[in-house]
């Protein structure tokens, strides 16, 4: 089977940004690490605006310059460099830190020659350091809908790889919006208009992200072993959340379907989630992840993992599941 882990590559968006050397810079160097030594690749989706934004604030200067040299590095070294939007960008300022205002946090709260001029910015921020043709793409927050307002870009752009959808997903709580209950029960598919709607002859692909119920007593054990071992299951990433990605009391006493993450703890599931996917006679999963979120317990944990599953699997780029 064909393993593609994508990491989202971004600062935090609560009310600490983190700084990108904990953040982006040195989770990233380990993970090119770990690729390394296991023969690995891995996709990194830039959060593009971070660019576009950095580029006329000088206090970030010395940072960017290292983010576009790590970009460069990644991509000499056979890794695949995807799209990644988050749209408040464009009314983030700088103070002592980004800020952040989350009432425009996606696309569909922006009208249609902005999303377009958005798309036109961010891509040319982004492929300027990136030697091979961008062609996947991933919303920030998952907020890929209504697709309809993306698509002329998507076309203008050759953005043929979507990987925002995880099926049974659904999050309406501001600023987030998608709902992924209809997507198709399929390893990927074709659509044109709708993401959620097969569609054979489609111009785009929809890669999604693997997706599984988590139970109220896995989220207790992630508690439990950060009170117990912050050092090494604390994010290394040094900023705050954003707000409305649900409330610890919810994951401690629910079900909740999420993403199948490399993150922290949740990295313990993946091997799990692999076998699921064989025994659905899939060829591939995505598997996501954020470089900020990564602890010392996860790289350890994911580096022993790669090298198990390698004899068995591939950890290829996403593109490289569209063949
Ligand atoms: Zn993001």
């Amino acid at each position: 089977m064909k393993i593609a882990i994508t990491w989202d590559y971004e600062l935090f968006f609560g009310e600490h940004s983190g700084s990108a050397q904990k953040c982006m810079l040195e989770p990233g160097n380990r993970l090119l690490e770990i690729a390394k030594k296991n023969e690995a690749k891995f996709t990194f989706f830039v959060d593009a605006g971070m660019l576009v934004k950095g580029q006329n604030q000088p206090a970030f200067k010395t940072e960017l310059v290292d983010i576009q040299n790590q970009i460069s590095k990644w991509d000499q070294q056979g890794h695949e460099t995807g799209l990644h939007i988050h749209p408040h960008w464009e009314d983030a300022i700088w103070d002592n830190g980004w800020k952040f205002d989350l009432k425009r946090y996606k696309l569909a709260d922006f009208d249609d020659s902005e999303v377009e001029q958005i798309f036109d910015n961010y891509i040319m921020a982004l492929q300027k350091w990136s030697k091979e043709k961008i062609v996947s793409y991933r919303a920030g927050g998952w907020c890929i809908q209504p697709f309809s307002k993306l698509k002329s870009s998507f076309s203008k752009h050759q953005l043929n790889i979507e990987s925002s959808i995880f099926q049974g997903g659904k999050n309406v709580t501001s600023p987030y919006y998608y709902d992924f209950k209809n997507a198709p029960q399929k390893e990927k598919w074709y659509f044109e208009n709708h993401e959620c709607e097969e569609l054979e002859n489609g111009s785009f692909l929809e890669i999604p992200i693997a997706s599984k119920t988590y139970s109220p007593l896995f989220f207790w054990k992630l508690f439990v072993l950060g009170r117990l071992s912050p050092k090494n299951h604390k994010s290394i990433g040094n900023g705050s959340p954003a707000k409305g990605g649900g409330s610890k009391k919810d994951f401690l006493t629910k079900f909740n379907h999420l993403c199948v993450s490399a993150d922290g703890y949740f990295v313990t599931e993946i091997e799990r989630a692999v076998r699921e996917a064989e025994k659905k006679g899939w060829n591939s999963i995505v598997i996501i992840g954020h470089p900020k979120a990564c602890t010392l317990f996860s790289l350890n944990y994911l580096d022993k993992l790669i090298a198990k599953l390698s004899k068995k699997h591939q950890f290829v780029c996403l593109k490289d599941l569209a063949k």
